[in-house]
């Protein structure tokens, strides 16, 4: 083998160790999402700006996940987007010396296609297919900017999440900047992360 030979043999074993790992990186992602009590929130900076989302599992914020068609669900599930359209500010704190400013907050409800569920790992096909319609998994997702009077970079950001929902006790955190994609779990709203 000459040597231009051997060394693209040995890019393309980069290359493919490399796809893989990001594949591995991305089912690793997918297979932790939608934990009950466990909320996402990720935030994308650029220079004095911030892109916010936030998403976790409806039953943590509004006590069930199945579609609201009664009226009493109607209001509970209308009272939390409601809620979560109005603290996203309290939620996501960014140091005040910044003063940032939150653009108004979007919120849905997802469907979450979940195809083996956490809570009852091992169930056949047919057990899933009786289980989907029991009992589907949907996920409430919001979003907003911020958009704030210095730049992001360096500052810190601390999180009011189990204060205003208490159901949800951690928060996976995902930065990510022209500079660098950092990612820090937060419990109980306890301690930082750095943008
Ligand atoms: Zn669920």
């Amino acid at each position: 083998m000459n040597c231009a030979r051997k060394f693209k043999a040995a890019l393309m074993g980069l290359t493919i160790g490399l796809s893989s790992a990001v594949t591995l990186a991305a089912e690793k992602r997918h297979s932790e999402a939608h934990v009950h009590g466990v909320a996402e929130i990720n935030i994308a900076i650029e220079g004095s700006k911030a892109d916010l989302e936030f998403r976790t599992p409806a039953e943590s914020v509004m006590g069930f996940e199945h579609e609201a068609k009664s009226e009493s669900d109607k209001k509970k599930r209308d009272a939390a987007l409601q809620t979560l359209q109005n603290k996203m500010n309290q939620m996501v704190l960014f140091d005040p010396k910044l003063s940032c400013k939150f653009s108004e907050t979007k919120t849905a409800v997802v469907e979450e296609k979940v195809e083996r569920s956490k809570e009852s790992p091992g169930k056949t096909a047919h057990e899933l297919g009786d289980q989907k319609k029991a009992g589907e998994h949907r996920e409430v997702r919001a979003t907003s900017s911020v958009t704030c009077g210095k730049p992001l970079a360096g500052s810190r950001v601390t999180f009011g999440v189990t204060k205003v929902f208490p159901e949800i006790h951690e928060i996976k955190v995902q930065v990510l900047s022209d500079a660098k994609q950092s990612g820090a779990t937060i419990k109980k709203d306890q301690g930082d992360v750095r943008l």
